[in-house]
């Protein structure tokens, strides 16, 4: 049996929940999933710029392993770029560094509800109205 995995770090939510190619109905859409992981890699190794080493120690992983997350994560974009497919963002084994929501309206990724006045405002106590990003 595999061992179980560790929770891998990942500093922030993408602002997105995926991306979708256009030219391509609906309808013959399919889809390519990305897991947090995967796009924390991609972000911190492609986007901040960081050596895959100084990667694995923020996602508190060993060098091998971010390693792998982040092929695996090249080999998925690539594919839904090449195939015209859509990327979902989600899953994987990972945890935020502090809580997260995404606000029901604005989607819009917000830290701290109580500051997210713009669509509160009339409701102070609705924070129904935010879906909890840590799993
Ligand atoms: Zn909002």
């Amino acid at each position: 049996m595999a061992r179980p995995e560790k929770n891998r770090r990942v500093s922030k939510p993408p602002k997105m929940r995926g991306y979708k190619p256009f030219g391509i109905p609906k309808c013959k859409l399919e889809v390519v999933q990305l897991t947090m992981e995967e796009y924390e890699s991609i972000r911190l190794v492609n986007y901040e710029m960081l050596q895959q080493k100084e990667a694995a120690v923020l996602m508190n992983i060993s060098r091998p392993t971010l390693t792998r997350i982040y092929n695996k994560a090249l080999k998925n974009i690539t594919k839904a770029f090449v195939e015209g497919k859509a990327i979902v963002i989600d899953g994987g084994n990972y945890e935020f560094k502090k809580e997260w929501h995404r606000c029901k309206k604005c989607f819009k990724l917000v830290e701290d509800k109580r500051s997210h006045k713009k669509c509160i405002k009339n409701n102070e106590n609705s924070f129904e109205e935010f879906i909890q990003l840590n799993n």
